[in-house]
Formats: structure tokens, sequence, C-alpha cells
């Protein structure tokens, strides 16, 4: 019985070390992904890009205002409005 005894020995020993491990650190919680944006979506009637509804490049044509990605986008449609305006 005394390879039994040892077994359960170095079972105890086993038990008492693991026991004394500290844990590993847990890991850091994700960052809570950004609220996805409520904001009303408007579309450059240049490029067809989705815009912001509250975007700072905008120009109002009739009873409608557009809304633009860019400078470039705004400049395309002051200067041929009928164009892209629907
Ligand atoms: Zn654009």
């Amino acid at each position: 019985m005394k390879t039994l005894t040892t077994l359960l020995l170095a079972a105890a020993l086993f038990a008492a070390v693991g026991c004394g491990k500290t844990p590993p650190p847990a890991a850091p919680a994700p960052a809570p992904a950004p609220a996805a944006s409520t904001a009303a979506k408007e579309k450059d009637p240049v490029c067809g890009m989705d815009v912001a509804a509250n975007a700072p490049l905008s120009m109002k044509e009739g009873a409608k205002t557009y809304h633009f990605c860019s400078q470039g986008c705004l400049d395309k449609f002051k200067a041929d409005p009928k164009k892209y305006a629907k």
C-alpha cells in the first residue's frame, strides 16, 4: 500500500500547489461598441453616397435640401443643379 500512500500524498501536494496558484488575470472587458448612429441619412445626389442629414455641406434647391459628402460634390451640384436634383 506504499504506492497508494505516495500517490495520495502527491495528489494532496499537487492540490495544495494548485490552490496556491494565482488565477490568471481576467481578460479586460472589450470596449463597448459605439452605438449605431441614429442620425438620419441623406443621399449625396452627385456621387450617391450616404451623408448624415446634419452634415455641414448642404444646399437648398427648390423645396429640397441636398446634402453632400464633400465640397467637390457640392461644387458639381452648384454648377448644374438640374442635372442632379430629383
Ligand atoms: Zn459625394
